[in-house]
C-alpha cells in the first residue's frame, strides 16, 4: 500500500500530537501538501544546504527533521539569504518538510525518553512539566457480543491507559431500547417498531489529544447506524507531561567514569565537564539541545549531575557553586540520533500498516563545530 504525506503525519503525530508542542515553537508540516504521495522519506536533525542536496540526489518525497525549517516568521522567501534559497529549491523539487520538534522531545516514548534509555537512566520522570494530561471518561452503548471488538478498536486508538496498563475498560450489562423511524437501516430491529436489545454500557478514558482518533475507532468499529456514546470532561488530573527526564543511574558511578561512559554510549569522542570528577553520581537529569535553563529545576529534584548542551560559562559557574555537575555534550551530539530515532519509529508503524515506503537516515553530518 502507498502512502500519502498525510498518512505519515498522521503516523508521527501518533506519537507525538502537535498539541505537545511548546507555544514558542512551530512544529508540523512547514512546506508541501498533505495529499502527495510519500514514497520516499529522509529522516534528519536539521535541513542545511548539503541535508537538502542529499534530499534532492536520493529523490526523496518527504524530509522530516527535529529543528523547524521555518521557526520566526519569514517576510519574504527570497534567494538573496540562504533561507529563503532553501526554501525555494524544495518547493522546486516538490519536497515536503516537516518538523517534530518539542512536541518529539516531550512525548512519552519520545526523543527525551529515548536519549535517557540510551544512558540507562531508570525509574525516569519528567524533569520540568509543562501540564498535565487532561482525561475524558468515554461511555459507549454496545449490543450485546460485539463489546469486546469496540473495547479493542478504542483501545489501539489510544483509550484506557491508564500508568503501564493497557485496554482498561469496565462494562455492566443492561437492557437499551430504540425506535429507527422512517428512512433507517437498523442493524438490529424494524421501522417505525420500538425494540429492546440486550445491550453493554462500556466505559474507558481518553487523554484529550487522543479523542479524536478514538471516537473515530468507535464509530468506525460500532455495528450500530447511528452510536449512542456520551464523552465526560474529568476533573482528576494525569501524570505529568513536560521536557527533560531524570532517573537513576543503575549503578552509581563518578562523575569521570559517568562521563567516559556518556562519550561512549553517546559515541562522542570529547565532552565538557563541570564539577569534581570524584563526586559519586547517583541521580541524573538529561535534556536533549539546550537544557542548561533546567539546571535548578534538576538541583530541586535531587540530581547531581545534568546532562545537556549548549552550556553558558556562567551557567556552568552557577551549578559548582551549588554542587551539581553539569556534563556538556554538544547540542548536535545529544541530538543527533533523532534521524535514527525517527526513522526506526516510522519504518515500525509503516511495517504494522502494510505501507511501501523508503525510509532514509541522513548520513550528512551537520555538527557546525570542530575540535583541532
Ligand atoms: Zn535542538
Amino acid at each position: 500500500m502507498s502512502a500519502t504525506i498525510r498518512t505519515i503525519t498522521d503516523i508521527v503525530e501518533k506519537l507525538a500530537p502537535l498539541s505537545y508542542a511548546y507555544e514558542w515553537d512551530n512544529v508540523g508540516l512547514q512546506l508541501g501538501c498533505k495529499e502527495d504521495t510519500a514514497n520516499k522519506i529522509l529522516t534528519t536533525l536539521e535541513i542545511t544546504d548539503a541535508v537538502l542536496d542529499e534530499a534532492v540526489e536520493k529523490d526523496v518525497d518527504m524530509i522530516i527533521t527535529h529543528h523547524p525549517l521555518i521557526f520566526t516568521p519569514l517576510k519574504n522567501i527570497t534567494k538573496d539569504d540562504i533561507k529563503g534559497e532553501i526554501i525555494y529549491k524544495i518547493i522546486q523539487n516538490n519536497i515536503a518538510v516537516y518538523a517534530a520538534h518539542t512536541n518529539m522531545d516531550i512525548a512519552p516514548g519520545g526523543l527525551n525518553d529515548y536519549v535517557a534509555q540510551q544512558l540507562d537512566i531508570q525509574d525516569t520522570e519528567v524533569l520540568d512539566m509543562k501540564e498535565k494530561i487532561l482525561y475524558y471518561k468515554l461511555v459507549v452503548f454496545v449490543p450485546s457480543g460485539y463489546e469486546k471488538k469496540v473495547a479493542e478498536a478504542i483501545s489501539i486508538a489510544g483509550a484506557g491507559h491508564i500508568g503501564n496498563y493497557s485496554h482498561c475498560t469496565f462494562r455492566t450489562e443492561g437492557i437499551g431500547t430504540f425506535k429507527p423511524l422512517k428512512g433507517t437501516n437498523p442493524f438490529i430491529g424494524k421501522q417505525e417498531q420500538l425494540e429492546e436489545v440486550e445491550e453493554v454500557r462500556l466505559e474507558t478514558i481518553v487523554p484529550k489529544e487522543k479523542l479524536e482518533e478514538v471516537i473515530r475507532a468507535l464509530t468506525d468499529s460500532h455495528p450500530y447506524e447511528e452510536v449512542a456514546y456520551d464523552v465526560y470532561s474529568l476533573v482528576n488530573e494525569g501524570p505529568p507531561r513536560g521536557i527533560g527526564r531524570f532517573g537513576k543511574l543503575s549503578q552509581p558511578k563518578t562523575l569521570k567514569d559517568l562521563a567516559e561512559y556518556i562519550k561512549y554510549r553517546m559515541d562522542i569522542e570529547h565532552i565538557v565537564v563541570a564539577g569534581n570528577l570524584k563526586t559519586v553520581v547517583e541521580e541524573v537529569a538529561v535534556i536533549n539541545g539546550s537544557g542548561s535553563d533546567l539546571i535548578q529545576a534538576a538541583l530541586h529534584k535531587g540530581c547531581q549531575c545534568v546532562i545537556t548542551g549548549d552550556v553558558k560559562y556562567h551557567d556552568a559557574q552557577d551549578a559548582i557553586s551549588q554542587a551539581i555537575n553539569v556534563v556538556d555534550v554538544g547540542h548536535y551530539h545529544s541530538e543527533k540520533i533523532f534521524a535514527h530515532f525517527m526513522a526506526q519509529y516510522l519504518k515500525k508503524e509503516a511495517d504494522k500498516k502494510g505501507l511501501k515506503i523508503d525510509i532514509i537516515e541522513s548520513s550528512i553530518n551537520i555538527n557546525p563545530f570542530q575540535i583541532i
